[in-house]
């Protein structure tokens, strides 16, 4: 890989103080999902390293916050430039170690330049309002301001995105952030840092440290990091949310997801079943906004059933980087083995498997992670592949009466990221966006993201905190609120 980041024997770096420093801890390999192959090293953070970088940051924070705002915006311009630039080079460098599709890899970074533009606006985003004659002879303003250094801690399914939920928000409202990217994909990260190094923005505002959980331990305990941001599994978003809440600190942590489709009588059959099966398998289901249950109505159960089956025997398994792949490889073998348990329990547990992606092979990369894609019926809650996280290529379909017993199911869930409904009746889609207990929710379309000037949802085991990532939850999460009132007329 030809990073600037990495050391001249292929190791990712830390980024601190605007330069790249090797971290001090334990290497391990970062691999390609798809061959097998070693790409690069990647060095652990100590709890020295990570001081070093939080210190270099809350230096950098004290300019930075007073630096102007109109001046704060220039060097994200320059960077949605640089991302746009570079954007088919970094998609290939991390379907290299991610596994997902070209297509996919350049969807995702274009969603994560969406956050550089929105995060564009903050001059107007950041205003909080002001109120002549609030009370007599007085005026009242409400001044938003930054706090210090915020840390994020991110997934491996979007290496590309989800660092840019955060980094544009904090550092465009005069706070320095230090990024924490998944070790199993982290040169991505490697190659952000790199162009929002040539961006310009002064050292020490944006900061970036490798590593495992202890990293991120010494991050979350550090007394100068004022708040962080997760996304990653449930078990450790509630975990950190409350040991980072017990600190005193911010903290907003998206965590799991089971996502569930339903599909109405009224609904287009042959359009559901080409959403919902999109929605399922694409990343190879390593998606927090996978729908992975569809809830079918009776009455369009079997057209349904066959329209998806089509779907899914036509999926193609290969490298990301061949053209025609629409599933790639599952991030590591460790997580392949998982997902195959998951099919024999869902087999043992009575679902009828009625695709069985098990035996694919793909011929060409005999040391990949693949399985190729696994289509249930007859699932129910109770069943693991029902109300458990798979984050593979498999679907499962239950059969429900009608939307009302869809929601019903569908809100028994623990989860509550993402839900789709498709129907011809306004009157479902109302009763679905009023009842449904989740936190993105799409009406006739398979996968229900968010752009980037709305927040992106999340609620029960899906989400810990109360600001959410991207829009105006982000500018309120970065900054804190105060009023001043004022009396000159005495
Ligand atoms: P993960 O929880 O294993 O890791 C996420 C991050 O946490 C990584 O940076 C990792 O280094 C760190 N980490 C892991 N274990 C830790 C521990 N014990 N202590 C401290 N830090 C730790 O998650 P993953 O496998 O990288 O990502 C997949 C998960 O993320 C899925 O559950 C998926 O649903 C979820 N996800 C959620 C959203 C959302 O918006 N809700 C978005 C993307 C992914």
């Amino acid at each position: 890989m030809d990073l600037t980041g990495l050391s001249a024997d292929g190791t990712a770096r830390n980024y601190v103080a605007g330069e790249w420093r090797a971290a001090s801890g334990a290497e391990h390999d970062v691999t390609d999902p798809a061959t097998g192959e070693r790409l690069a090293g990647v060095g652990y953070a100590t709890p020295e390293d990570v001081d070093e970088a939080v210190g270099a940051a809350r230096t950098a924070f004290e300019s930075w916050r007073e630096t102007p705002v109109e001046e704060r915006i220039q060097p994200l311009f320059r960077l949605k430039s640089l991302l746009e630039e570079h954007q088919d080079d970094i998609a290939r460098v991390l379907v290299r170690e991610h596994g997902k599709t070209l297509g996919e890899a350049r969807g995702e970074l274009r969603r994560g330049i969406e956050n550089v533009e929105t995060a564009c606006g903050i001059p107007s985003m950041m205003q909080a309002g002001s109120l002549p004659n609030a009370a007599p002879d007085i005026d009242e303003t409400a001044v938003r301001h930054p706090l210090g250094v915020f840390a994020a801690v991110t997934p491996f399914n979007f290496p590309g995105m989800i660092p840019l939920w955060f980094l544009p928000y904090a550092v465009a409202t005069g706070n320095a952030f230090v990024l924490k990217p998944s070790e199993r994909d982290p040169l991505t990260a490697q190659y952000l840092l790199e162009l929002a190094d040539e961006a310009g923005f002064p050292p020490g505002v944006v900061s970036l440290v490798n590593g495992g959980p202890d990293t991120v331990s010494a991050l979350v305990e550090h007394d100068d990091v004022e708040g962080l941001s997760f996304v990653g599994s449930t078990p450790v978003a509630r975990t950190l949310y409350e040991q980072a809440a017990a600190a005193g600190k911010r903290v907003q942590a998206q965590g799991g997801a089971k996502n569930h489709v339903i599909v109405a009588e009224s609904a287009d059959v042959g359009f559901a079943a080409e959403q919902t099966v999109s929605s399922a398998l694409a990343c190879s289901g390593e998606r927090c906004l996978a729908n992975d249950v569809a809830l079918v109505a009776e009455p369009v159960y079997e057209a349904f059933r066959e329209a998806a089956l089509d779907r899914v025997e036509s999926q193609v398994l290969g490298s990301g980087l061949d053209e025609g792949t629409t599933i790639g490889p599952l991030i590591t073998p460790e997580h392949e083995e998982r997902v195959r348990g998951m099919v024999a329990t869902g087999v043992e547990e009575g679902a009828d498997l009625i695709h069985d992606g098990r035996d694919w092979e793909v011929g060409e990369y005999p040391d990949g992670n693949f399985l190729g894609p696994c289509l249930f019926e007859n699932a129910e809650p109770g069943m693991a592949i029902v109300d458990e996280e798979i984050f593979g290529p498999v679907l499962s379909l239950v059969r429900v009466a009608d939307v009302a017993e869809g929601i019903e199911v569908m809100n028994e869930s623990r989860f509550g990221n993402a839900a789709s409904l498709f129907t011809d009746s306004g009157r479902d889609a109302r009763r679905f966006k009023q009842d449904a207990e989740a936190g993105n929710l799409a009406v006739n379309a398979g996968t229900a993201a968010p752009m980037a000037f709305f927040h992106f949802g999340g609620a029960k085991d899906s989400f810990f905190g109360d600001l959410h990532a991207q829009g105006d939850d982000a500018v309120r999460f970065y900054t804190d609120e105060k009023v001043a009132i004022e009396r000159w007329d005495y």
